[in-house]
């Protein structure tokens, strides 16, 4: 897999990831993802982005009951 910024090799490691939400903020420090070994871009595979985007729903639907904004 290329780099599709700057075409550097892409090797499987990890990535932090972080979302700002209305009230809260998540920051993950390690997710595995695809790092370019030159520029070090971050890429996330789909089915990762799925958990990710699983983990925040989870999050907002229990969070709606703690934030009052
Ligand atoms: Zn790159």
């Amino acid at each position: 897999m290329k780099c599709m910024y700057c075409q550097g090799e892409m090797k499987k490691s990890t990535a932090p990831f972080s979302i700002s939400r209305q009230g809260y903020h998540i920051h993950w420090d390690a997710i595995e993802a695809y790092v370019c070994s030159q520029c070090g871009e971050p890429y996330f595979e789909s089915e990762t982005v799925d958990k990710i985007q699983a983990a925040l729903s989870a999050l907002e639907e229990k969070s709606k009951e703690l934030i009052k904004i």
